[in-house]
């Protein structure tokens, strides 16, 4: 999970969350309807929104850094990462800065999960290198901080639990990478590898 920077919200955006929200909110099912109708659009902006979110990335997975590919919308999703479920955090379902490019294996596996262990890609303090490390070796994120009580240390295990992190397709990848690109210049280490190589389009899963 690299850094992200994150930009002003998109005019589109700004102009109608208010009142996309609004309707969102109102939509609330009664609790006694069995069959939930699934209430919540995009009003005609998800392309736009995921490319301008995607531009914050660098085309990129926020959390595991896959490169996103832009077959159709199986490839590429948008995250709520507060869950826009009524029963969580709907009034944040148009915020800006709730909303990250995320692959569909990510969002699969956090589904509807929160926590405010949880690390953000942008948030100010965050950085890789401040609560990982790449272990060439086995290929997986490894938890910077040793003290298990510390926060940094939680915040780490819940952000790899909760996106998959260290899934087994992930692993492989970062170690096929590693392992190539070390072939010829000795140890490599401490960042993602596959993060700053041109990856062809369809072999990264
Ligand atoms: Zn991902």
């Amino acid at each position: 999970m690299m850094k992200m920077q994150r930009n002003k919200a998109p005019q589109y955006l700004k102009d109608n969350q208010a009142k996309w929200t609004q309707e969102y909110l109102n939509k609330k099912p009664k609790p006694e309807s069995k069959n939930k109708p699934s209430s919540f659009y995009w009003h005609g902006v998800y392309d736009q929104l995921l490319t301008d979110l995607k531009k914050l990335s660098g085309k990129r997975c926020a959390f595991c850094d896959r490169p996103m590919s832009p077959i159709g919308d199986t490839e590429e999703e948008i995250e709520h990462f507060k869950p826009k479920s009524y029963n969580k955090y709907p009034e944040l379902a148009f915020e800006w800065t709730n909303l990250y490019p995320i692959c569909p294996k990510c969002n699969k596996i956090k589904g509807s999960r929160f926590s405010d262990l949880l690390l953000r890609p942008d948030s100010n303090n965050y950085g890789f290198d401040k609560w990982f490390w790449f272990n060439p070796f086995t290929g997986e994120l490894d938890i910077k901080s040793d003290n298990k009580k510390s926060i940094e240390y939680k915040q780490a295990e819940k952000t790899i639990e909760f996106y998959g992190l260290n899934r087994t397709k992930l692993v492989e990848r970062r170690k096929f990478v590693s392992k190539s690109k070390t072939k010829n210049k000795g140890f490599f280490g401490g960042v993602l590898p596959f993060r700053y190589i041109k990856i062809k389009k369809g072999i990264f899963h």
